[in-house]
């Protein structure tokens, strides 16, 4: 695919039939399965995805035996795509755009999403993205009928999907789409947050707050701004308990299990 690809309006307002890898239980292999995928309702829009990457909060999950996602699901949350519909009360894209979708919503509206210190939307909340943020439901079945879940509001690895207004933005299409993708999660959680908001400064020691989702990009961004951290000078606190085993953090607390 490229940055040239068409949409079609005979599509419009119908389901779509078309491919996407599906992981149907933890640990399993994702399996190419042709679905369907409804269109947009209110609020939300139905993109054809341009280029999708992997992120290892994919790998992650999809290694979580018990953990808070629900299988079958959808994988993917960093991608490109170009808008094939609008559900009503869209305004902000129109069809044929460019846009990247983010997992983490913004109204625009709340004291959290005015504010550049916080982007965690507090009209939309903290919740697991399985479904449709307004709604809770999926836009995806199988051919048997099955609604296929969602990840994180995005699920890229689908050659269409469904995305909330409020998830989405666009994007100038000269942009190179396999680097753009980037932009939808490793480039602001990682680089982002040790860049712009800790600061972190040479020789510093730090302590990293949420393991599991973040701390990958964390340290890879540690790694790109050549701060000269070593393993003794990471501190890393848990407060889910999802504790990788990342032998290169000298010390690891986790507030809610047995080790302190
Ligand atoms: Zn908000
Ligand atoms: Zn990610």
């Amino acid at each position: 695919m490229n940055n040239g690809s068409k949409i079609s309006p005979l599509t419009r307002g119908k389901a779509i039939r078309c491919r996407a890898a599906v992981c149907r239980q933890p640990g399993e292999p994702l399996v190419i399965e042709e679905i369907e995928v409804d269109p947009p309702k209110i609020g939300e829009v139905r993109i054809k995805i341009l280029c999708t990457s992997l992120c290892h909060s994919d790998v992650t999950v999809w290694n979580m035996r018990q953990g808070l996602f629900s299988f079958p699901i959808i994988f993917g949350h960093e991608a490109v795509g170009i808008v094939e519909s609008i559900g009503e009360e869209v305004e902000e894209v129109k069809e044929g755009e460019m846009v990247l979708p983010v997992y983490q919503s913004n109204c625009k509206e709340c004291k959290e999403c005015k504010n550049w210190r916080t982007n965690k939307c507090s009209a939309f909340g903290d919740k697991i993205g399985m479904g449709m943020p307004r709604d809770g439901t999926s836009r995806f079945k199988d051919l048997n009928g099955q609604p296929l879940n969602h990840f994180l509001y995005v699920s890229s690895f689908s050659e269409y999907t469904v995305v909330d207004i409020h998830n989405l933005v666009p994007i100038n299409p000269k942009l190179p789409i396999d680097k753009a993708a980037l932009f939808g999660c490793g480039v602001p959680t990682g680089i982002g947050a040790a860049w712009n908001v800790a600061d972190v400064d040479e020789g510093s020691t730090v302590a990293i707050f949420g393991l599991g989702f973040r701390v990958p990009p964390w340290l890879s961004s540690l790694k790109l701004l050549k701060k000269k951290l070593t393993g003794e000078q990471i501190t890393a606190l848990s407060v889910l308990g999802w504790l990788p085993s990342w032998k290169k953090l000298s010390k690891v607390v986790e507030r809610d299990g047995e080790r302190q």
